[in-house]
């Protein structure tokens, strides 16, 4: 059986998100496939996305956003896991383009390591690319990972198809300076890690949190990388250019009533049970190894 169904919708509380969702599946796109940039209305016309499908005929499609730092990917791939469906990452398909050989490599490499978005153009070519890939692999729905990043991007996505959710994750930027910092990735394997322990506290009516460091097991202990874009400069920037260019997108989705704001309350194992909670779904396997 498909992992979608260890995934159940629960039925009573969480009203919000499920609003939202059943919201969005009865809302009208603005845009259509024509108004998008050629390559991405040419996948659409070619059936690579699910022009206008009935949500109750596909697999979800969620969109990830949240300044750089917070979680997005962690979250997106456990979601992608429990339901079966994709995580699609910009900046993993970036990463890719500027390890190869490529024309385009030297050119992103500077612009990752300044902290500065890529084109509209590049980032459509390389999304369009991966959604291409999905249908010889047989998948269907997505949770897009750092897509959109502008209102142009939102625009375009809203013009070939219909987003049913877009989830925000929240965390204060202390904590976010200092977990990009942390950020380890096994060069092996590419799972991420932790190695900061984050311990702010509460001040003036603010929360305070409590983050555990995520160590890596003893087989990817001596392959830790950083990425070349986690230094404090950079982040600094990164954060900068999220408030200018990609929290307009969270009002994008605010007004359509497709928004989820989630305010991360602490590491994975305090936040994965609230954020399935404010889902409406269920994790049995989580839900098991917790109890064991
Ligand atoms: P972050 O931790 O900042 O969210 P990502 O891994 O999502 O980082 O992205 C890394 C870099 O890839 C970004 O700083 C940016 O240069 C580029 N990038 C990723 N997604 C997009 C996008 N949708 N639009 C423009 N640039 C992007």
């Amino acid at each position: 059986m498909a992992a979608s169904f260890r995934a159940i919708t629960r039925s009573s509380d969480a009203k919000a998100a499920s609003s939202c969702v059943w919201r969005a599946f009865s809302s009208p796109s603005t845009l259509n496939s024509e108004t998008a940039l050629p390559a991405f209305s040419l996948f659409a016309r070619r059936n690579y996305l699910p022009l206008r499908q009935d949500p109750k005929d596909r697999n979800v499609q969620w969109v990830f956003l949240g300044c750089p730092g917070v979680g997005k990917g962690t979250y997106a791939s456990r979601l992608s896991d429990l339901l079966g469906v994709p995580h699609i990452a910009t900046g993993d398909l970036v990463r890719e383009e500027l390890n190869s050989s490529g024309l385009l490599s030297s050119q992103l490499k500077e612009t990752v390591n300044q902290g500065k978005l890529v084109s509209d153009e590049t980032i459509i070519s390389l999304l369009s690319k991966r959604l291409e890939a999905r249908e010889a692999k047989g998948e269907s729905g997505f949770i897009l990972d750092g897509f959109p990043r502008t209102i142009r991007q939102a625009e375009i996505l809203e013009g070939v198809t219909n987003i049913d959710l877009a989830i925000n994750l929240k965390l204060q930027e202390e904590a976010l300076i200092a977990k990009c910092l942390g950020r380890r990735i096994c060069s092996e394997c590419g799972d991420n890690y932790n190695i900061a322990r984050i311990d702010i506290k509460g001040e003036n009516g603010k929360p305070g949190i409590y983050m555990a460091p995520l160590p890596p097991p003893p087989k990817c202990a001596s392959k830790l990388i950083q990425r070349s874009d986690d230094t404090e400069e950079v982040v600094k920037e990164r954060l900068r250019i999220y408030y200018e260019m990609s929290q307009p997108v969270e009002e994008f989705y605010r007004s359509r009533g497709k928004l989820l704001e989630f305010n991360l309350p602490g590491g994975i194992p305090e936040s994965w049970p609230k954020l399935l909670q404010a889902l409406n779904l269920e994790d049995y396997d989580y839900k098991q190894s917790a109890a064991a």
